[in-house]
């Protein structure tokens, strides 16, 4: 580790998955094989009992990052290093998925739920110290003992998502990677998570990597925040530094894009359109076909990473002209 106050650090991450047609198709058709860049050279550090916020559209390859950081996809290149945990084991990180309609078992009980990585890890020694435990995870998370003998389906889509946290906490992690926790659920439903999440990083001091499409949503939860365009991050800084002077143009249009329910279409046209194709990503500054202060030198050149004044990073040509 590059310091003991770092619970995670991130190195050089890149994921290149294969997404070729199949082999048949591409000899009858001649098509070359095809690879997707989701993530490149992705580097960054959590500070123990910190939050960083890993935000940008859909298509970034912030959820192939969470995915990497857990262990659900193997890196192509780079590493992720863990600290030890408490108990001197390297720490692992368990995930609270967007849809908790969709990642909960409609067949199983609430109970079992909750209980299976109790279960799979053997945490405790006896079927009473497990009922013990999801009770105890249950009421941690605002819900009620009784709950276990229900079913998912019983639940709103916000106490769904209580069960998420309850079953990711079961095991009793000190890191999550929160991958748009929120987004499914309606506005008033997410402030209520957001506060749980935030309370339950304060008493069991807690590691987020949260992932979110929406600046807003991360303002009050993350100490840092990393923006992420087509699998690279082009700028990080903490929360209030990147919110009061956002250096790179793609934060300074996200921000100007935090939604707004009076007007609707305004983000796209705000962006300049759809990001581009992964598969096919622009060459210089992926950013430069929808970037207002793009230059010929950014179509030619992808700028390198730089240090802000404040201890952030930005990686653009122009950082010092306002778009
Ligand atoms: Fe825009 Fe050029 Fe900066 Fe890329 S390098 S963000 S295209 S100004």
């Amino acid at each position: 580790m590059r310091s003991p106050d770092n619970a995670l650090e991130v190195d050089q991450l890149t994921r290149i998955f294969d997404v070729s047609s199949p082999w048949l198709n591409r000899v009858l058709e001649r098509k070359p094989k095809r690879y997707l860049r989701a993530v490149q050279d992705v580097t960054f550090t959590v500070g123990k009992g910190k939050c960083l916020a890993l935000v940008g559209e859909s298509g970034c390859g912030k959820s192939t990052v969470a995915r990497l950081v857990t262990g659900l996809y193997a890196p192509t290149e780079g590493a992720v290093v863990f600290a030890p945990d408490r108990n001197g084991r390297p720490m692992e990180a368990q995930m609270i998925f967007q849809d908790p309609h969709a990642s909960l078992n409609p067949r199983w009980r609430v109970g079992d739920i909750v209980a299976e990585p109790i279960r799979e890890f053997k945490l405790r020694a006896s079927e009473e110290e497990t009922a013990e435990r999801v009770a105890e995870v249950l009421q941690i998370v605002g819900l009620s003992a009784d709950d276990a003998r229900r079913y998912p389906h019983e639940f709103s889509g916000g106490q769904r998502q209580r069960i998420s946290i309850a079953r990711a906490l079961a095991s009793e992690p000190e890191f999550l990677v929160c991958d748009e926790p929120t987004s499914a659920l309606d506005v008033s439903v997410q402030a209520q998570i957001l506060n749980l999440m935030r309370r339950l990083q304060d008493e069991l001091g807690l590691t987020y990597l949260f992932i979110s499409h929406n600046l807003a949503v991360v303002r009050h939860m993350a100490d840092r925040i990393a923006v992420m365009y087509l699998g690279r991050i082009v700028e990080e800084a903490d929360t209030e530094s990147l919110f009061s002077n956002p250096e790179h143009p793609y934060t300074r249009l996200l921000l100007a894009t935090i939604p707004d329910v009076r007007a609707p279409n305004r983000d796209r046209a705000l962006m300049g359109g759809e990001p581009p194709s992964p598969l096919d990503p622009p060459g210089g500054c992926a950013f430069h076909p929808r970037c207002p202060l793009a230059s010929e030198l950014c179509s030619r050149e992808a700028p390198a990473m730089r240090m802000r004044a404040d201890g952030g990073r930005v990686a653009c040509h122009f950082t010092d002209q306002k778009a």
